[in-house]
């Protein structure tokens, strides 16, 4: 079976960046599960892996406009540390959610001044070519469920308990 538009396909893969930099793995774990083509994954991934099988095996670069987007200066502010009711708790990476106009973000500190904190809305991954090694570990066919509920049951996937 090939990897196709809503087949749940598991798989192992290793992310790097361009100076090999490893910044995620799914090795030691569980393989990664997914509805094929609902978004679950970035697309240039999602697109790359369409028609592969069981066992295979590939290496994807994918750009960041195929990725998690460019980098967004817009999405970066200064705050006065007295926004802060923790102020004394934030280090850098400390992530948390703010209510934007376009809705809810999650933003990153990425430094901390005297008087101020920088916040980053951007996606960590933003900017960054990213280098996939892939194996393909699983393709079957989703549930009706599986589909409606727009996640993977299983080992790796959502359990309902
Ligand atoms: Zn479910």
């Amino acid at each position: 079976m090939e990897v196709a538009e809503k087949k749940v396909v598991g798989i192992h893969y290793k992310l790097t960046d361009d100076d090999g930099k490893v910044l995620d793995t799914s090795e030691g774990g569980q393989p990664l599960v997914f509805i094929h083509g609902i978004g679950m994954l970035i697309p240039g991934l999602e697109k790359a892996l369409v028609g592969k099988s069981k066992g295979d095996s590939l290496k994807v670069a994918v750009k960041p406009e195929e990725g998690y987007g460019q980098r967004d200066d817009n999405l970066t502010q200064m705050v006065d540390k007295s926004q802060f009711d923790n102020a004394e708790e934030i280090q850098i990476g400390t992530q948390f959610q703010v209510d934007t106009p376009q809705g809810a973000l999650i933003v990153m500190v990425t430094e901390i001044t005297d008087n101020q904190v920088k916040i980053d809305g951007n996606h960590p991954l933003a900017g960054v070519n990213l280098n996939f090694d892939v194996t393909i570990e699983e393709v079957r066919d989703a549930t009706a469920e599986e589909l409606e509920h727009g996640h993977v049951h299983g080992p790796g996937g959502h359990n309902h308990g």
